[in-house]
């Protein structure tokens, strides 16, 4: 079978023939040991596989190391990452490092997990090639056998049997394979994040910030070093601290895209599809996390992520996801395993899995599933299929599956022994006008919006109520299902005076609950810029193009906007 070299010209996939010469042979390659990519190289190794991995960076860890990704997000307990994190606290404790700089940033200097995770890798012998990007891949009858490398070695050939792409998909791009519909910013929006802290005098830890700046991808070294000058020269926010006996110190700066392209994989598995009801049949792990949009332009997504995140403003609320082998498969290239946030979620429901320790998990997931297509001397997929309970087994062993983590929606409010607490959604119409009358309705409207209640003519009775949350809350739970019912009190809404719904605004000051998106005000712009009734054309006018700084007014012309088909327009203009 004649080898092929698939490289990019110009960006471009091109295809050229190839011989069959290579440098290192292993089983298991992984591109990209960041996060989720130094996860299957150990979870590989420990299964007995002979593994490379290779990185652009000088070190493994990717952003899941660097000092500013905070501890603070979800992801669900258990998986091989524990051990590595007990490693790094046992270092912290030998007190090498700036232990009193975890308690006030509640991380891990990036340092120390690095280190944590080299020696795990020594130990497993995993060869590492750093500074080292990955030029070509080579395929043999529509099969992946190695990879070219480039970096501080010269160029290096690598024959393998399962490739793990582990970062952000350029495996993938090479191949040019199908990516899933996203913004045009996904895979561009690159982050710059930076956290100074600063100790006293007799070197107690009091403050610590963290900075960050979002830069295009394509930024140029000029541009990208200016960045960087601007915000170490930038006047700071802790210089009101200052004092002569007090130090500051830098813990570390990344750079690294939120949310990458997503690649079609065997099985896609968008939100929409846990909206929907639908869980895959074979879970690997579960994720849990809310949804993190950092994109700006909310009102500019699809209508499933307006209703979680505005309408129903599930915000302060994590959810679990059934990961599926499958997810982690390149659609159509037997031995490619992605592991990354660049599986097949969509991007939206990317921006929920793509948290530091459902990533670890994601990455040991991906390099069981190969140690086993090496044991079996199958591809992933027959792995999948056949084999399932004996790969469900590894990955309970480390904790990394666990039914336990199936938690369906949570409560960031409520931690229960280190989990977040169950929530379950009102069943009766009682329950419905009970949660719909109070200061947090989410999971009445998500209810209704998934059709738990049945919404009958009683429930439509509660836009005529006296209590004014229940009536807006039950217009926004109509509005959400389509019911024009629902249009006079949304109308009533926008014409009624801000100033109430800005002291309206200080009455949801709920903990996590305390978002920009929770505002009936906002609500009713996107609704009634969702209905289209030309008899509101004056009202959306006013709304859509306000001009002055009340914050709510703000945030509701974005979505008023739409009532107009701007930003339709502006999308299909860029
Ligand atoms: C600024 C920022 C702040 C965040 N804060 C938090 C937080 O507080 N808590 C939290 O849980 N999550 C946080 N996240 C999210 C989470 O940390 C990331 O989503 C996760 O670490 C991504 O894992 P990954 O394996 O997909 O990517 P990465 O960890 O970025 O790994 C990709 C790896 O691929 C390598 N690579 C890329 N291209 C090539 C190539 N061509 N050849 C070879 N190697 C290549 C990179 O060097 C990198 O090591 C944050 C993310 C960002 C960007």
């Amino acid at each position: 079978m004649p080898m092929k070299k698939h490289t990019l010209t110009d960006g471009a996939p091109t295809v050229t023939a190839a011989n069959d010469v290579f440098d290192a042979d292993c089983d298991v390659l992984v591109i990209g040991l960041g996060t989720a990519g130094v996860m299957s190289a150990i979870a590989a190794a420990g299964q007995g596989c002979r593994v490379i991995g290779a990185d652009a960076a000088p070190l493994a860890g990717g952003v899941g190391t660097a000092a500013c990704v905070w501890d603070y997000y979800y992801g669900a307990r258990g998986g091989l990452y524990r051990e590595i994190n007990r490693k790094a606290d046992a270092l912290l404790a030998e007190g090498v490092y700036l232990s009193t700089a975890r308690e006030g940033v509640s991380t891990y200097p990036t340092s120390v997990k690095s280190l944590a995770l080299e020696d795990t890798l020594d130990a497993l012998g995993v060869t590492r090639y750093y500074g080292t990007a990955v030029t070509a891949v080579y395929t043999e009858g529509g099969r992946l056998c190695g990879a070219e490398l480039f970096g501080e070695r010269d160029f290096v050939r690598i024959r393998a049997s399962v490739v793990i792409d582990g970062a952000d998909g350029a495996v993938c791009r090479l191949l040019g394979l199908q990516t899933l519909p996203a913004r045009k910013c996904d895979n561009r929006t690159a982050r710059f994040a930076r956290t100074v802290a600063m100790r006293d005098g007799e070197g107690r830890l009091c403050g610590a910030w963290h900075q960050g700046d979002a830069l295009p991808q394509d930024a140029g070294t000029e541009e990208l070093s200016a960045r960087f000058l601007r915000w170490s020269a930038k006047p700071p926010c802790y210089a009101e601290r200052f004092d002569r006996g007090n130090r500051l110190f830098g813990l570390g700066c990344i750079t690294g895209i939120r949310e990458a392209a997503c690649y079609e994989t065997e099985e896609v598995y968008t939100f929409t599809d846990w909206l929907e009801g639908k869980r895959p049949e074979k879970v690997a792990f579960y994720a849990l996390s809310q949804l993190d949009n950092s994109c700006a332009d909310v009102w500019n997504e699809d209508d499933d992520f307006v209703d979680w995140r505005t309408l129903c403003n599930m915000n302060p609320y994590a959810f679990s996801v059934g990961i599926s082998p499958y997810l982690l498969m390149a659609k159509g290239m037997d031995n490619l395993l992605l592991a990354g946030k660049h599986i097949g979620t969509g991007h939206i429901l990317t921006s929920g899995v793509r948290m530091r320790s459902d990533m670890e998990k994601l990455g040991e997931a991906a390099g069981v599933l190969a140690a086993l297509c090496v044991s079996n001397r199958c591809s992933a997929k027959e792995v999948a299929d056949l084999h399932f309970p004996a790969y469900r087994d590894l990955l309970a062993q480390s904790g990394c599956y666990d039914a336990d983590n199936d938690r369906g929606i949570c409560d960031l409010n409520l931690p229960d022994r280190g989990m977040w607490r169950i929530c379950s959604l009102p069943q009766t119409a009682a329950e419905l006008k009970e949660c719909l009358s109070g200061i947090t309705p989410s999971l009445g409207l998500l209810a209704v919006r998934l059709h738990r209640v049945p919404i009958d003519d009683g429930v439509a009775a509660w836009l005529t109520a006296e209590n004014r949350l229940l009536r807006e809350n039950t217009a926004v739970a109509l509005g959400m299902l389509g019911d024009r019912r629902a249009l006079p009190v949304l109308r009533d809404i926008l014409r009624g005076d801000t100033e109430r719904y800005l002291r309206y605004w200080d009455e949801f000051q709920y903990g996590w609950h305390s978002t920009t998106d929770l505002c009936n005000f906002i609500k009713a712009a996107c609704l009634l810029a969702r209905f289209r009734d030309p008899a509101d054309e004056a009202l959306m006018k006013e709304v859509a193009f306000y001009d002055g700084e009340n914050e709510i007014r703000v945030t509701a012309s974005h979505y008023a906007k739409r009532y107009f088909g701007i930003y339709e327009q502006l999308e299909e203009d860029a």
